[in-house]
């Protein structure tokens, strides 16, 4: 079960208070967006789920599982960055592998997991071409790639499309959604993209300066906007 957990989570940089008493679950399998302004704390919050930061204050469950001091490796989770962070020196199929080789998998199943991924993800004409002769997209899509093949059971967003134009945003948008439904794991997508969220989500929770102000579907948040803040961000009158 990869239900996640945070609870009274709080992030403090020297004097400056980042996260604020941030408590949340989130359903295994479900794919929830944190969408927020620019500053709020969306990837310090995802830093923190992944291990890549250290909370303040508050715990980090995965299942059952108190992971608030285990290692980033430990976690069964993936994390996916805005900007692609590929190896340019190496291939598609490298850069696949490359997680698979680290954990000391056989050829043959590093073979047969490279091309499962890239089929999924369309890369199977491009496996010998280098970061350098693709498209964003593709550039994308082979970050993912390298996510996917170590079966993580949470996978973690920030931002992956938004330095994509918007054709090509709304391409992916379509084929993460795809992934979603094949994989059938947690997501957590985090954007400044309201169109995203809206259309992406099966929970959105809205963050402001380090605090949630409301978690709700899509549509609850349409409808039942709680605060102002929450009606403005998602494109209503308030
Ligand atoms: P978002 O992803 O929502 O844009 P961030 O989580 O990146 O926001 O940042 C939230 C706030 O925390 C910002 O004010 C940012 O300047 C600050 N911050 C983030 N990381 C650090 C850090 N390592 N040291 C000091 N301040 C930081
Ligand atoms: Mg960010």
């Amino acid at each position: 079960m990869a239900t996640v957990t945070l609870a009274n989570i709080s992030k403090r940089f020297g004097e400056t208070a980042v996260l604020d008493n941030i408590s949340l679950s989130i359903d295994d399998k479900s794919f929830v967006v944190f969408v927020g302004p620019s500053g709020c704390g969306k990837s310090t919050l995802l830093r923190i789920i992944a291990g890549l930061d250290a909370p303040s204050d508050g715990k980090l469950l995965i299942g059952e599982k108190d992971v608030t001091l285990e290692e980033p490796v430990d976690r069964g989770i993936a994390m996916v960055f805005q900007s692609y962070a590929l190896y340019p020196h190496m291939s598609v199929y490298e850069n696949i592998a490359y997680p698979l080789r680290t954990a000391g998998l056989s050829p043959g199943d590093i073979d047969r997991k490279v091309r499962e991924a890239a089929n999924s993800l369309q890369l199977a004409d491009h496996l010998e071409r280098r970061p350098s002769q693709l498209s964003g997209g593709q550039r994308q899509r082979v970050a993912i790639g390298r996510s996917i093949v170590r079966d993580p059971s949470v996978f973690l967003f920030d931002e992956p499309l938004s330095n994509l134009d918007a054709a090509l945003r709304s391409e992916m948008r379509g084929e993460l959604m795809r992934l979603r439904r094949k994989l059938d794991t947690t997501m957590i997508y985090v954007t400044h993209d309201q169109v995203e969220a809206m259309t992406m989500a099966d929970q959105i929770v809205v963050l402001n300066k380090g605090r949630i102000e409301q978690v709700g579907s899509p549509m609850e948040l349409y409808e039942r906007p709680a605060t102002r803040f929450v009606a403005g961000f998602i494109g209503q009158p308030g």
